[in-house]
């Protein structure tokens, strides 16, 4: 059996795992993420051979080793170009693995590998096309298209936190105004929560979150369910927002499953019935037989380790 190392390195836990061709999990180990560039690769190729003893294989076994890493990459030259809440910057990361373990690295970037995790052994088991949408700090999104890694010539596509869906909307890191992820992601929900709390000092959110600093993802959903207005308003637009995105990604790929991850994924139907009402009104082939599938992601985290050790396979 043919057998690779991904790694899902995390801003807190470096998440490694061996895993066979064909998407199964052998043996997996994480430990805590150090700071520094020589730090970091050692904690990965620790973690590498913690989880080839966990699966009683050989860590000069695998045929390579995936890195999933967050922040901005080069994979054609296997930097890490920035990622700063793991304070790498520039730090040629694979050949750093590469190094220490006698095995080829490949480096993806975190979104992609999770969508390709996905596609492997999760939501996307089974199809042609998948795209995976994760509702984090930002929108990570990742699509594998004719069973393939879609990446762009540059392996920079597939931003899809990035498409504007209001213009001159809110202020986005990356520069422009009104992107996806400033509305849809977790951090845009908050945000939006905050903003009604301000505005509804008599809200029921108040009870869910005494201070603004309290506020998390679910707490618009718990004062949702006791039928707070200002909570059922900021769901609404929220609602609206996400499935606009998810329309735009249907209506331009057309992916035979759109599965969606993060912690407000858990939300299940209550998210997943509103988006699909939206699609029914305004997906261009709502009237057509073949439709996206759209559900949640089933793998969580391991979804970046699985994808990140099976894309040599799928590049
Ligand atoms: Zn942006």
């Amino acid at each position: 059996m043919k057998t690779y190392i991904g790694i899902d390195l995390g801003g807190t836990n470096v998440a490694a795992g061996l895993v066979s061709e064909k998407g199964e999990l052998l043996g997996v180990h994480s430990q805590p993420t150090p700071r520094g560039a020589e730090e970091v690769a050692d904690a990965i190729a620790q973690a590498a051979r913690a989880a080839c003893a966990a699966a009683g294989v050989g860590a000069e076994e695998p045929r390579s080793v995936g890195v999933a890493s967050p922040g901005s990459i080069d994979p054609a030259r296997g930097v890490v170009e920035h990622a700063f809440n793991l304070g790498l910057d520039h730090v040629p990361l694979m050949g750093m693995v590469s190094e220490r373990l006698g095995l080829p690295a490949l480096l993806e970037n975190d979104a992609n590998a999770a969508a390709l995790g996905e596609f492997v052994s999760g939501a996307g088991k089974g199809y042609d096309s998948l795209v995976a949408v994760t509702l984090g700090t930002g929108v990570g999104s990742g699509a594998v298209l004719g069973g393939k890694l879609f990446t762009g010539f540059n392996y920079a596509g597939m931003e899809a936190g990035h498409m504007v869906i209001r213009r001159g909307g809110r202020p986005c890191t990356c520069g422009r105004r009104g992107c996806w992820e400033t509305y849809a992601s977790a951090t845009g929900l908050i945000k939006s929560t905050r903003e009604a709390m301000e505005a509804h000092p008599d809200s029921a959110l108040w009870r869910f979150a005494p201070t603004l600093e309290q506020v998390n993802g679910k707490t618009v959903f718990d004062a949702a369910a006791v039928f707070d207005p200002p909570a059922r308003q900021v769901i609404e637009s929220y609602l609206d927002d996400l499935a606009c995105g998810v329309a735009n990604l249907v209506n331009i790929l057309q992916p035979q499953v759109l599965c969606i991850g993060g912690g407000i994924s858990r939300q299940g139907e209550k998210l997943l019935a509103p988006i699909r009402a939206y699609l029914d009104k305004e997906e261009f082939t709502r009237d057509g037989e073949r439709r996206t599938k759209i559900c949640v992601a089933q793998l969580g985290n391991d979804a970046g380790i699985i994808g990140a050790a099976l894309v040599p396979l799928y590049r």
